[in-house]
């Protein structure tokens, strides 16, 4: 009867234990992905992307009407959140406090979703030591005439210039146009020392190579160049969450690959979430990166010329 269709059609709603409204509402046009598919997705990927994005401030891109329209980019709470997205009060350079967004667990991720959150932006410490960044990254911008294989090469290259100085790290395809290559640290840091070093580091790369990396935002000195954008290692900075979608034409995934698998990429915005779900029943690319305990020793920042 009328009784258990509506029941039948509000369980095929709920995903995660979370209400979702407008569940055939379409986000991704081009692919006619739903709301109710990008839940999906974020139910089935939740343990994997939480090792990366939980239980840290996010910044979230939300798009209430698909991403083709309006988009806005959201770093504080403003109210309205289901309860699973939870709030962490933080305070600012300027001494006032402000509540910031958290998610610990699949409910989480999809009720962010329901609040139309197409990507989610994290910060590169954790709530329980806010001040000591658990992860360095080195978000490479290409200037719009080069190729994928001049950004791969250059990923490379700085894992090649971090493993010298004895940091390891992991490559994460942005989704969009670059490659973001990650180093976990053991939190011995502060983000003044930490934002000191990722400078130098793309200072030092710039001044090596000059025709190959500039490290200042300037797009006019970017022409041929990679802009090695080390300011998302700034208190209050985001990168993209491994295994965020992205609210651009096709609905990629910020993807985190293995080194070998990245030599292989014709381009950062080729996952889907499908193939994205498909991937995890395969190794994790970034198996090794709980394990890692690393820090900015002295070694490290002698090589960037500090200290
Ligand atoms: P691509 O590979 O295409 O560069 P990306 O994720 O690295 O993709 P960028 O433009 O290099 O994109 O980085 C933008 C970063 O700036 C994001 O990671 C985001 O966290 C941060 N950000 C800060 N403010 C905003 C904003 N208003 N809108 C979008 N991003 C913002
Ligand atoms: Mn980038
Ligand atoms: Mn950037």
């Amino acid at each position: 009867g009328k009784g258990a269709a509506a029941m039948t059609n509000d369980d095929a709603a709920r995903v995660a234990g979370v209400r979702l409204t407008h569940p055939d509402r379409v986000l991704f046009e081009s692919q006619g992905l739903t709301k109710r598919d990008l839940a999906h997705y974020y139910e089935r990927a939740a343990e994997r992307m939480l090792v990366y994005a939980g239980g840290r401030p996010l910044s979230l891109v939300r798009c209430p009407q698909g991403r083709q329209k309006a988009c806005f980019f959201q770093k504080h709470d403003s109210g309205g959140f289901p309860e699973s997205v939870r709030k962490i009060p933080i305070t600012e350079k300027d001494g006032s406090t402000e509540d910031y967004l958290y998610v610990s667990d699949a409910a989480g991720l999809v009720s962010a979703l329901q609040m139309n959150a197409l990507e989610f932006h994290i910060w590169g410490s954790r709530n329980d030591r806010i001040e000591n960044p658990d992860r360095m990254v080195f978000d490479l911008d290409p200037d719009e005439e080069l190729g994928f294989d001049a950004v791969k090469a250059a990923a490379i290259d700085l894992k090649d210039r971090l493993g010298r100085l004895g940091l390891d790290s992991f490559p994460l395809v942005s989704g969009g146009k670059g490659v973001h290559v990650v180093a976990p640290l053991s939190r011995r840091q502060d983000w003044t020392s930490v934002k000191a070093f990722a400078r130098a580091f793309a200072n030092t790369a710039a001044d090596e190579e000059p025709q190959r990396y500039v490290a200042t935002m300037s797009k006019a000195k970017r022409k041929g160049r990679i802009f090695i954008d080390w300011l998302r290692n700034e208190r209050g900075s985001t990168a993209i969450a491994p295994y965020s979608t992205r609210s651009r034409q096709g609905a990629p995934v910020a993807t985190p690959v293995s080194w070998e698998e990245l030599e292989g990429l014709a381009a950062a915005n080729v996952f889907h979430p499908a193939d994205v779900l498909a991937r995890l029943d395969q190794p994790d690319p970034w198996s090794d990166y709980a394990g890692v305990r690393q820090s900015l020793t002295k070694k490290a920042l002698s090589g960037v010329g500090l200290a």
